[in-house]
């Protein structure tokens, strides 16, 4: 169903946009990829997609400048012929009181997590409505729906992409567009995997302990979530069952957020 659409992928240079732009690619999908890294890594990640039967294409748009952001999606327009499923997964993160919260990684985060996006579907809505079909998912978090503390950028970004996320699918639902986010817990990504060998170290204690004792302390399941897991749950949200699922959240937290 999905064989020969094309998606625009933000921060799929790694971690979980990377598992999105494969699990999509494994359907059949051109992917436009995105993101930070070096250059020789990117195309051997490029190629990669490549050889499995699609189009790939690489555009290193900075998701804080909005004229970069509004060319990615021109860029991914000319390069596929068209622009049917749009990602907004690039986010960075940095933990600190509020009173010494440094208000430029504050403005970096709200950029990339939030602003972003809107740049994103501002550019994309116009091009989805004249083909009459277009799936929109922004890859929110667990801090959508709950506080940690130390974490005021990243909390406010991730709940604010909530209200925007309900807000476009209102204004696109009779354009046969849908609006959605993923609101993971903790995925295992090879930043997280690095965590888990340092703090086993560093507390003298098992790196299983680590996960379930430490990382993994909210999240009931004690397991992480994987990317394949993420990258299901994003091919689920462009399938005709979810036709009608739209301005509304999945959440994949292993139980975090009920508690
Ligand atoms: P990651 O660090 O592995 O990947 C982030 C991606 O964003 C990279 O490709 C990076 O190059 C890109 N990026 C960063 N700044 C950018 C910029 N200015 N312009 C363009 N690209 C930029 O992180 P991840 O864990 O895969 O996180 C991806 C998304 O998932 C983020 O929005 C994050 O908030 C969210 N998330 C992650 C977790 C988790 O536990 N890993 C949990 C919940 C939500």
């Amino acid at each position: 169903m999905l064989k020969g659409k094309s998606a625009i992928i933000t921060g799929s240079t790694s971690g979980i946009g990377l598992g999105i732009a494969k699990g999509f690619a494994a359907e059949g999908v051109n992917i436009v990829m995105n993101g930070f890294g070096k250059p020789d890594e990117i195309e051997k990640i490029r190629s990669e997609i490549e050889a499995m039967g699609v189009k790939a294409h690489y555009n290193g748009a900075d998701m804080t400048k909005p004229d970069e952001i509004t060319a990615l999606v021109e860029d991914a327009e000319k390069t596929m012929g068209s622009v049917d499923i749009l990602v907004n997964n690039a986010g960075i993160q940095f933990v600190s009181p509020v009173d010494e919260f440094p208000p430029e990684k504050w403005n970096a985060i709200i950029g990339i997590d939030l602003s972003a996006s809107f740049h994103t579907v501002r550019a994309a809505v116009p091009l989805m409505r004249k083909q009459g079909w277009g799936r929109i998912i922004n890859i929110a978090s667990a801090h959508a729906l709950v506080a940690s503390p130390f974490k005021t950028a990243y909390v406010s970004a991730k709940h604010g992409l909530l209200g925007f996320t309900k807000t476009v699918a209102l204004e696109v639902a009779q354009n046969n567009i849908t609006c959605n986010a993923i609101c993971p817990g903790y995925v295992w990504t090879p930043l997280v995997e690095g965590q888990v060998k340092d703090t086993a170290k560093a507390r003298g204690i098992t790196e299983d302990e680590v996960i379930k004792n430490v990382l993994l302390a909210a999240q009931w399941t004690k397991k992480f979530v994987t990317v394949e897991q993420i990258a299901g749950t994003a091919l689920f949200l462009c399938s005709d069952t979810a036709q009608n699922i739209t301005g509304t959240s999945i959440v994949i937290d292993g139980g975090w957020t009920a508690a």
